[in-house]
């Protein structure tokens, strides 16, 4: 297998790194009943070329895996997952149905008026979230998920758009969301650089990423890779990255997005969502930032 060594931080590209961890036989077994359990045995055989070492950044306190698969095995492994999941079906419970669309509602609520709305969904897995946008009212979704089997997985629907390959897409959107993406990416910094291809200054971009809170090592990976069904943050090898707030601020910033000050100016450039804002129907972090 073709292996990606990330040494200097792959967010704010320090080389004032750290290994936090190193895997004792213990972890390196539970890692391979990971691969066994969840991914049809997909990753098999990865240690003896991976080391599972965790490096973190001392400047943005950014974690990642030292040594990761390259695109091909990881786009296996997800293989390895989907035809796991695919004998039961994943079915969401009614709580988290209703978060999802009442995300996208916010999300909606914030474009710029123009109908049909129209959202890509990057990242998009099995499609829970392109039908809480569709529940929400955008008149038409597109999905991208480099994983032809989760593609195959999402709804079918006359306003749905499928593809694997961003190629496919000469447009921007009105609005572009990520969730729980940045965190799988080889590259969080170039994925989002090209993912402003299909935005313009009026798209809204919703990210959402899990955060690595606390500073202790100790602390941080005593349950990696997993704890009882409880995946890690940096399960391997679909998390390769945890990021801390600065950290995913520091992705934004590098990927070319330009942060807004509160105040007058911002609140002329984006009325709509500031006003959102100050009524308390939205957070301020849509308008934190902008795309120049
Ligand atoms: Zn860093």
């Amino acid at each position: 297998m073709n292996k990606i060594i990330l040494q200097d931080c792959p967010i704010c590209a320090s080389k004032d790194t750290a290994c936090i961890f190193t895997p004792g036989r213990a972890q390196i077994e539970q890692f391979k009943s990971l691969s066994e359990k969840k991914y049809s045995g997909a990753m098999d055989g990865w240690t003896e070329v991976l080391s599972l070492k965790v490096l973190r950044c001392q400047k943005c306190f950014h974690v990642w895996h030292n040594e990761v698969p390259a695109l091909p095995e990881l786009i296996q492994m997800y293989s390895g997952s989907s035809k796991r999941e695919g004998a039961k079906k994943h079915e969401l419970s009614d709580e988290r149905r209703a978060y999802i669309r009442s995300e996208m509602g916010f999300l909606r609520a914030s474009c710029p008026a123009r109908r049909p709305l129209e959202l890509l969904d990057y990242g998009s897995g099995r499609g829970h979230w392109i039908q809480g946008a569709l529940d929400a009212g955008f008149g038409k979704v597109y999905a991208y998920d480099p994983s032809f089997e989760r593609l195959s997985a999402a709804p079918e629907d006359a306003r749905i758009t499928k593809t694997n390959d961003l190629k496919d897409f000469q447009k921007t959107f009105d609005a572009i969301n990520c969730e729980q993406v940045f965190e799988h990416v080889l590259s969080p910094v170039e994925e989002l650089s090209a993912l402003r291809r299909l935005a313009s200054a009026e798209t809204v971009l919703r990210i959402s990423v899990p955060l690595v809170r606390g500073e202790d090592p100790a602390a941080l990976m005593g349950t990696f890779p997993f704890k009882d069904e409880v995946v890690h943050i940096l399960s391997p090898f679909e998390h390769l990255h945890g990021f801390s707030r600065k950290s995913f601020g520091i992705l934004l910033e590098r990927a070319g997005l330009k942060p807004v000050r509160p105040g007058l100016a911002s609140g002329l450039k984006y009325p709509r969502q500031m006003g959102r804002v100050l009524l308390g129907k939205s957070n301020f972090n849509l308008v934190r930032f902008a795309n120049p």
